[in-house]
């Protein structure tokens, strides 16, 4: 490809559109061969996954397991029955909330969550703390939203027998030192779950290499379709976990008073799957692959540098985390001030921009910050110089139309 623009092309929102769609990290947009692999699902194979013996029954169930055979090479995991489907990051570790964390944790436990958590990594550790009594404590990031050493070592412990750890957050945009803090975790016997949420769409991510027990992620920040979303956990501890949801196809044998529960992964797998969304998260990952991540993260990185630079030029503009491009991931999170992020986003709506305002399910990593509400531009490889250009401009007549002097 030399055009920069050529992506684009692949997805039809946008080839149809004029929008500047900077709200990547919300969900992103969906290229063709997603769109086809899904219809293709249920014009070819749609049967109910896992129960049709007849052939198109099978024929469904091959495309579900294909598409869990594609996950588990794309997270580089040793075998695809580490790999379950749910809807999407929330479910995924809600799961591990409610089958690991209730089972395994006690008073005098802690419960390590970091500070840049959202909501979803936060709220099921709230509710499996005050479930068993275990104590929640919280990494503390600096004011630019790193993780010190110094702070990850004072605060891991031989009490900490869990930790939920965010890769990438999507208010900073950094990536955390994970690896490190796994480590640390494990040396004292604890258990890691790591949200994925915002850095498998920009990362590779191997799941041996870091040793983590659980990771979640979404597909539909990965351009696949929503309502599918991943689970990877360690065969042992998987294995010793109880189903989080029950009812059919989750079985192996029910009688009037019990059951005996399917092998992993269809244990956690209660209902009818989302077998053409797995056949389309399939299709995502293949798109990926095709462009590679180093293409991917060399055009996220230009353009987050070219947005970074401009706002850089425009007075009270602040950007938060990092002010090296390098360290975000494509997020761009921002304050205007005296201008509320609400009047922000409806400015650049008009300028036909569109970015995310509020709170970004992150409050109290946004209390931390005294920031409390932001405006963040989230950029993806399909975006294209123009995108950045429109919304830069736009930001710099911002305190004009709100009535500054400047
Ligand atoms: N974790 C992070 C870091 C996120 O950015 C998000 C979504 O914005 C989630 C979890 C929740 O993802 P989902 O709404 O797909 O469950």
């Amino acid at each position: 490809r030399n055009s920069m623009k050529s992506y684009k092309e692949d997805f039809p929102l946008l080839r149809n559109s004029s929008i500047a769609y900077l709200d990547n990290a919300a969900t992103a947009q969906r290229p063709e061969a997603v769109l086809k692999a899904e219809r293709e699902f249920y014009e070819k194979y749609n049967a109910n996954p896992l129960r049709g013996l007849y052939q198109l029954g099978m024929d469904a169930t091959d495309c579900y397991e294909k598409a869990r055979e594609t996950v588990r090479d794309f997270l580089h995991a040793k075998k695809s029955s580490e790999i379950i489907f749910t809807r999407n990051t929330t479910e995924s570790i809600n799961l591990v909330a409610y089958s690991y964390a209730l089972n395994n944790l006690k008073e005098g436990d802690e419960l390590l969550v970091g500070i840049d958590s959202h909501h979803s990594n936060l709220l099921p550790w709230q509710m499996a703390a005050r479930v068993t009594g275990a104590k929640l404590v919280f990494l503390d990031c600096e004011m630019d939203g790193s993780y010190t050493k110094e702070a990850i070592e004072k605060v891991i412990t031989g009490r900490t027998k869990f930790a939920a750890i965010t890769h990438v957050s999507n208010v900073i945009g950094r990536v955390n030192p994970v690896e490190d803090i796994i480590r640390l975790v494990h040396k004292n016997g604890g258990v890691v779950l790591v949200d994925a949420a915002q850095s498998a769409p920009h990362l590779p991510i191997d799941v041996c290499a870091m040793d983590v027990d659980f990771l979640a992620f979404s597909g539909h920040k990965l351009m696949a379709p929503m309502g599918i979303g991943v689970l990877y956990g360690k065969e042992k501890l998987l294995d010793e976990m109880p189903p989080f949801l029950t009812g059919g196809e989750m079985i192996e044998s029910v009688t009037r008073e019990s059951a005996v529960f399917a092998e992993l992964p269809h244990k956690f797998e209660a209902g009818t799957v989302n077998g053409a969304g797995a056949w389309a998260l399939k299709a995502a990952i293949e798109y990926i692959n095709s462009l590679g991540f180093a293409t991917l993260q060399e055009r996220e990185l230009a353009l987050t540098t070219q947005a970074m630079e401009e706002l850089k030029k425009i007075p009270y503009v602040n950007i938060i985390g990092s002010q090296d491009p390098k360290e975000h991931n494509g997020i761009v999170n921002f304050t205007v001030e005296g201008v509320h992020p609400h009047d922000i986003a409806s400015i650049l709506d008009g300028a036909g921009v569109d970015v995310r305002a509020g709170h970004h399910c992150a409050q109290p990593l946004l209390k931390h910050l005294g920031v409390f509400v932001t405006t963040r531009a989230s950029i993806a490889f399909y975006n294209d110089e123009e995108d950045i250009h429109r919304f830069t401009e736009a930001v710099k007549g911002i305190r004009r139309m709100m009535g500054y002097a400047e």
